[in-house]
């Protein structure tokens, strides 16, 4: 089987750039709307500028094809922050080990503690993140919470450093289930100079820690781009075709791509291409149309009026209620957050307004069962 890292080699930027040019005209665009599945020209015509002034059609197919393929259910999950510490000096984050923010790893029992008031709350999802310092949080670290979170929750996910395959399987044998990774933007040039040290400087480790993921039994891979690196038109190809790519690759596995913009954080960079709502909604539109069984992920970062919007449109999974600093739910820790979240909706009140928008929000996902060793 090619390795995505090598069919990322036959996609070089000025290819998709060009392709991104050369189809940016009315007619590209209709043909894409009609394919019924679009290949990659028709996906570059949808995030093309000439697709931005067809946002209704699109909208309205992306609309039907989520309907069709997950009917009217949300499911939520809550992210719990375990570590802020890291090794990397991403120059776009918060957490940056240059930068002076008060650190703080949770004890397993203040983890527990944590996820139980997310429990209580009634999440049954939860999102284990840590920033990246194998010493301060080791994967024993992750397979000893995992285990005491096993009872509390359906599915545990994890977004942490990047494993070998044993690591991840070791995971799996603990009972995560499911993976999130960024691979923040596809571009490797501008990949190195965002990582300028540290273990993430290594560009294929991390891009294809997602397929070592699923060799290793994870479930559900979740991946995207920063939005506000790189053009977003350019890395959400690229996280079109890895998502289409592990798709038809690891079949048993259900991918899903999420969609972080970059908030401007203390001590990290100003977006250098910042992302409005309008190219947002063309981006997660085109997704839709381009992956029709992806999960799409959308996160608090993004505020309430967005959200809802694009609730009906294309969006699978939300989070709610989200604090991103460790210990900031049962220890109410008030320490500096990876990104400020924007939409403050607690669970209860997010299960409401999705109601009222004719939608069900699930807690429990049936399709764990399945998936089940
Ligand atoms: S993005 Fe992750 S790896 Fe990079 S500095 Fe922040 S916490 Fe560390």
């Amino acid at each position: 089987m090619t390795e995505f890292f090598d069919m990322l080699r036959e996609w070089p930027p000025e290819r998709v750039r060009d392709l991104l040019e050369g189809s940016d005209c009315e007619q590209a665009v209709e043909r894409a709307l009609a394919r019924p599945v679009p290949e990659a020209h028709d996906f570059a015509a949808l995030l093309s500028p000439a697709a931005a002034l067809r946002l209704e059609p699109m909208a309205r197919r992306a609309a039907a094809l989520t309907r069709q393929r997950f009917g009217h259910v949300l499911q939520f999950y809550a992210p719990l922050y375990v570590s802020n510490h890291c090794v990397n000096s991403c120059r776009y984050c918060g957490f940056n080990r240059r930068n002076r923010v008060q650190r703080r790893c949770l004890t397993i029992d203040e983890a527990v503690a944590e996820a139980t008031v997310l429990a209580e709350q009634g999440f049954r999802h939860i999102l284990l993140v840590s920033g990246e310092d194998r010493k301060a949080v080791p994967v024993d670290y992750f397979t000893e919470l995992t285990v005491r979170l096993r009872q509390l929750f359906a599915s545990i996910a994890i977004e942490i450093y990047p494993l070998a395959e044993a690591g991840y399987r070791r995971l799996v044998e603990a009972g995560v289930d499911s993976l999130t990774l960024y691979q923040e933007t596809y571009l490797p040039d501008l990949y190195s100079r965002m990582h300028p040290d540290g273990p993430k400087r290594d560009f294929r480790f991390r891009l294809e820690s997602v397929e070592r993921a699923a060799r290793a039994g994870v479930a559900f891979l979740g991946i995207g781009a920063l939005l506000g690196l790189a053009d977003w038109r350019v890395d959400g190809f690229y996280v079109g075709l890895h998502a289409r790519w592990l798709l038809r690759n690891y079949w048993r596995q259900q991918v899903s791509v999420s969609f972080p913009r970059l908030r401007q954080a203390s001590g990290a960079l100003i977006p250098p291409c910042p992302v409005d709502d309008r190219a947002f909604v063309q981006l997660m539109i085109a997704q839709r149309l381009f992956l029709p069984d992806a999960g799409l992920v959308l996160s608090t970062r993004e505020d309430a009026e967005l959200r809802d919007r694009l609730i009906p449109l294309a969006v699978t999974r939300l989070s709610a209620g989200s604090k991103t600093t460790p210990g900031g739910y049962a220890n109410k820790a008030d320490g500096e957050p990876q990104f400020e979240v924007q939409d403050h909706r607690s669970l209860a009140a997010m299960h409401e307004r999705v109601r009222q928008l004719g939608f069900d929000p699930v807690d429990k996902d049936w399709d764990c069962a399945y998936h089940s060793p």
